[in-house]
C-alpha cells in the first residue's frame, strides 16, 4: 500500500578515531531514507494500522499529536496513499499559522482539529465522540504498532551480526518492536529523548510478552527534555553532518548518536562490539528552527 523502496535502506559504516580507539564498530541504519515523508519508523508503526483500518472499512482514519509530530505528517501521507480520508487531533490552541508540518498535513488532505491541552490528556473522551472513525494511539503506542515495528531489523544487511542494537525511544513501540524480532545474542538500548520518564520500561514491556533479547532504556541524554535542543546538541548535530553526512534531528535521533558517541567514549562497550544504530527517521522536528542553524 505504502511504496517502500527497500532498496534505498541500507546501514552506513561510521568511521571515527573514537570507535577505532575503543574497537568498536558502529554502523547505522538509514531508515530515513525510506521515503521523505513517511519517514523511518513511522512507516513500520503505520503499517498494520493502515491495514486493520482499511479490513473494517473504515472511511476515516484519526490520530494524535503535535504541531511538529513525525507521526502526524506520516499519517497524513499514508492516508493519502492508501485512499482514506484522515483527521489529525492537535495538541494546543490553534496559532495564527499552522506550523509547517500541520501545513503539509493540511496539504496531503489531513482535517486538523485542535483541542486544548487539559481536552488532549482525555483521549478516551475524544474517541467517544467520533464512533465511526478508526483511531491511531498517538505516536503509534500499541500491539500493532510494535508488530509492524518488528520488521524493522530485518531490513538490514547482517542484522544477526551486532551485538547491540540502539534506538531512540519515545513511546516505546519502535523499540519493542525491535526487541522481540532481536537474537538472544544481542542487547538492545533505547535512548529516552524525554527527562525522566522512568513509566517507560513498564510500557516496552506490556509490548514484549515473549522477547528473547535483553534491553534498557538509559535516561542520561534528554538534553533538558522532550524537544529541547541546547546549543550543545545542535552543535553536535552540525558536526556529525560534517563528518559522516549523517543528518540527525534534535528529538530523536542527534540525542541518540550523541549518546552512542559518548558511551563508546566512556568505554561501555568491550572492544570487538558491533553496533548497529537505527536512524529512525523523522526530520520534522528540525523544521521548527529558524533556517541555517542547521548545516543541513
Ligand atoms: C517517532 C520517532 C521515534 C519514537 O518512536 P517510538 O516508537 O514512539 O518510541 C524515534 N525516532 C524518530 C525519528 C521518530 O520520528
Amino acid at each position: 500500500m505504502i511504496p517502500l523502496d527497500y532498496a534505498a535502506v541500507n546501514t552506513q559504516t561510521i568511521d571515527a578515531p573514537w570507535l577505532s580507539a575503543n574497537a568498536v564498530q558502529l554502523n547505522v541504519l538509514r531508515l530515513d531514507k525510506i521515503h521523505d515523508i513517511i519517514s523511518g519508523n513511522k512507516f513500520f508503526k503505520l503499517k498494520y494500522y493502515l491495514q486493520e483500518a482499511q479490513q473494517q472499512h473504515a472511511t476515516t482514519i484519526a490520530t494524535f499529536g503535535g504541531a511538529w509530530s513525525n507521526h502526524i505528517a506520516a499519517t497524513a501521507y499514508a492516508c493519502k496513499l492508501a485512499n482514506i480520508s484522515c483527521v489529525g487531533i492537535i495538541r494546543g490552541e490553534e496559532p495564527a499559522t499552522p506550523s509547517l508540518t500541520l501545513q503539509q498535513a493540511q496539504q496531503h488532505g489531513m482535517k486538523i482539529i485542535y483541542v486544548s491541552r487539559q481536552e488532549y490528556k482525555d483521549k478516551n473522551a475524544l474517541m467517544n465522540k467520533h464512533p465511526g472513525w478508526y483511531f491511531i494511539p498517538e505516536g503509534g503506542f500499541g500491539q500493532t504498532g510494535a508488530k509492524g515495528a518488528s520488521e524493522i531489523l530485518s531490513s538490514a544487511i547482517d542484522h544477526d551480526k551486532y551485538s547491540h542494537i540502539i534506538a531512540a525511544v519515545g513511546t516505546g513501540t519502535m523499540l519493542a518492536g525491535i526487541i522481540n524480532s532481536a537474537q538472544q545474542h544481542q542487547h538492545i538500548i533505547g535512548i529516552s529523548s524525554m527527562k525522566g520518564n522512568t513509566q517507560l520500561h513498564e510500557d516496552v514491556r506490556a509490548l514484549t510478552a515473549a522477547a528473547v533479547a535483553t534491553f534498557e532504556i538509559n535516561h542520561d541524554y534528554h538534553f533538558g527534555g522532550y524537544g529541547k535542543h541546547p546549543p550543545e546538541l545542535i552543535n553536535f548535530i552540525n558536526k556529525t553532518y560534517e563528518a559522516h553526512r549523517l543528518p540527525l534531528d534534535i528529538v530523536y535521533t542527534g540525542k541518540t548518536f550523541y549518546a552512542i558517541q559518548h558511551m563508546v567514549e566512556e568505554n561501555a562497550f568491550a572492544a570487538g562490539s558491533k553496533l548497529l544504530m537505527i536512524h529512525s527517521g523523522g526530520l520534522q522536528g528540525n523544521r521548527s528552527l529558524p533556517a541555517q542553524v542547521l548545516a543541513f
